[in-house]
């Protein structure tokens, strides 16, 4: 790195939070509270569906249950895409975090309410206020640091700890409100309904998404000029490029003509196939070639140069492999979350514990391992792999979760197994997310041409939408059958396996197309 760029004057080279810009703590606990609303409140959501009535919960079966939570997630991670444009080009991505955190919180709120009504309102207004806050927030987070600051992937490492952070301490809370004996009873005694304690659970969610809050209001001032409001600098740039107005009118169109036709084709399903069927096999591959249509106009209205493109390319390979990752992934709140619920012996020393608990173990491993894994690279230095092969890497560490998975369901003929499998398989699975997610996050960033980095990120947790969309449908598979599981999760182990070795493949081709900012940098002042 050029010692010349490290002396230009930054307004962001203050170290107060642990080396970093103090803006980094604001977004750090923000970020933690928003996250410990969000898996508290998934923790719980599918077996909340599918937990007897008599017990409070839905009685739906898995089947049911499956495309509403596949919905749900898949919203909460594409509807970022749509939060973080809106941030790019109106209303700046500090407003959008801010107003996205009210929302989180009144849909917790809501969700308190034990009707249905409140249930399909408050899981609406979660995914709409996501979509404001996550694509944004962590927008925000490259943008502490100027392009060439090394300590960017450092900082992207501290913020992932406060996600798992969030993510550890939530469904232990909201688990332990929504389906312990203990609290049951306590509330029972309160004179209240004990059936009323997966509402407690989501309250739980909404109270730390208010403390996000309150935090993110006091920490405001130390992100200074982060995440403005876009437009003054906006209006500079058009009436250089020369009236470009008409242009950007003429974008606005194609953006419009894309969502009318987007819609027209998924409208013209539900009517010709019936609603469930366009749901399951037209909404969402049409929402996601839609959403990176609408990535390429935006691209092309900022004339990218062919750098830009092959990176570009880099970012839509290393998506569609992101998708496979995260489709297997996911089930750790679908599909493992039901075995975990009915066929896992979950006693510690007899004590029984909530099934939900064994959410947290994929955060408490991230917490653990996350700074052995990065350890590894900085100890291996210029001869780590590069991004595809730790992609590719990230695979096949879950393929082989997915192995384990498979064969503990065959073990479930001979009764209820112990959570330790669960436990291995997240191990697995966290070493693959390890290998795979900070590697993705912080490319975007990086790979971005300038303008689009919310942009960029979106498409990076659209990834996520498609591969949690996946997920929450496989769980509508799940039955208690030791025979049909074991086949569901050997076909996972198998695509994702096959997909490591094919990426595996091609890396060279994507190191090939991957040029790196770095490289570019030290010509310019030569
Ligand atoms: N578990 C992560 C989160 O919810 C997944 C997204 C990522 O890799 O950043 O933030
Ligand atoms: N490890 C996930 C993420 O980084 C959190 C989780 O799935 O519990 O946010």
């Amino acid at each position: 790195m050029s010692t010349d760029s490290a002396s230009i004057a930054r307004p962001y080279d203050d170290r107060a939070f642990f080396g970093h810009p103090k803006g980094l703590s604001t977004l750090f606990f923000t970020e933690m509270w928003e996250r410990f609303s969000y898996y508290g409140m998934r923790a719980i959501l599918m077996l909340y569906m599918t937990t007897t009535a008599a017990t409070g919960g839905l009685g739906w079966s898995a089947e049911e249950a499956a495309p509403i939570y596949a919905l749900y997630a898949a919203s909460v991670y594409f509807l970022p895409l749509i939060g973080g444009w809106l941030a790019d080009r109106f209303i700046g991505a500090k407003n959008a975090t801010f107003v996205g955190g009210i929302i989180i919180m009144l849909g917790h709120f809501t969700l308190a309410f034990p009707q249905m009504t409140t249930f399909y309102i408050g899981l609406i207004l979660v995914a709409v206020g996501t979509g404001f806050l996550k694509s944004n927030i962590s927008a925000m987070v490259g943008d502490l640091y100027s392009k060439e600051d090394e300590r960017r992937d450092a900082g992207f490492s501290i913020f992932y700890m406060g996600i798992n952070i969030g993510a550890f301490l939530s469904p232990l809370a909201c688990g332990f409100l929504a389906q312990s004996e203990g609290f049951r009873s306590w509330i029972e005694k309160m004179g209240l309904d004990p059936n009323s304690s997966w509402h407690f659970g989501f309250a739980c969610a909404g109270i730390g998404m208010g403390l996000g809050l309150i935090q993110y209001l006091i920490g405001a001032r130390n992100l200074r000029n982060v995440g403005n409001v876009p437009v003054p600098e906006k209006a500079a740039d058009e009436a250089d490029a020369g009236g470009s107005n008409a242009k950007n009118t003429a974008y606005l169109i194609k953006i419009v003509v894309l969502v009318v036709a987007a819609c027209a084709i998924i409208g013209y399903a539900a009517a010709s196939q019936g609603f469930s069927t366009a749901l399951s096999y037209v909404l969402m591959p049409t929402v996601v070639v839609a959403a990176l249509i609408g990535v390429f106009l935006t691209g092309a209205q900022d004339k990218l140069t062919t750098d830009d493109w092959k990176r570009l390319a880099v970012l839509i390979i290393l998506f569609a492999f992101s998708t496979v990752f995260w489709m297997g992934f996911e089930q750790a709140a679908t599909s493992f979350n039901l075995f975990a619920n009915s066929l896992t012996d979950n006693r510690i020393f007899g004590w029984e514990f909530p099934a939900s608990w064994l959410q947290s173990v994929n955060a408490l491993l991230i917490i653990t391992f996350a700074p052995i894994v990065g350890a590894v690279w900085m100890y291996l230095g210029k001869r780590q792999p590069s991004d595809a092969v730790k992609f590719s890497l990230g695979l096949l560490f879950a393929g082989v979760g997915f192995l384990v998975v498979a064969y503990a369901a065959n073990l479930t003929t001979g009764g209820k197994v112990s959570p330790l499998w669960l436990v291995l398989v997240y191990f697995f699975h966290t070493i693959g997310e390890l290998c795979l997610s900070p590697v993705g996050l912080a490319s975007m960033t990086k790979l971005a041409p300038a303008r689009m980095i919310s942009l960029m990120l979106g498409v990076w947790f659209l990834s996520i939408s498609l591969g949690n969309y996946i997920a929450g449908r496989i769980a509508g598979e799940f039955v208690a059958d030791a025979a049909v599981l074991m086949r569901i999760f050997l076909i996972v182990a198998a695509i994702m396996i096959g997909a490591a070795v094919l990426l595996f493949a091609i890396s060279p081709l994507v190191k090939k197309l991957y040029t790196q900012p770095e490289e570019v940098v030290p010509v310019e002042p030569a």
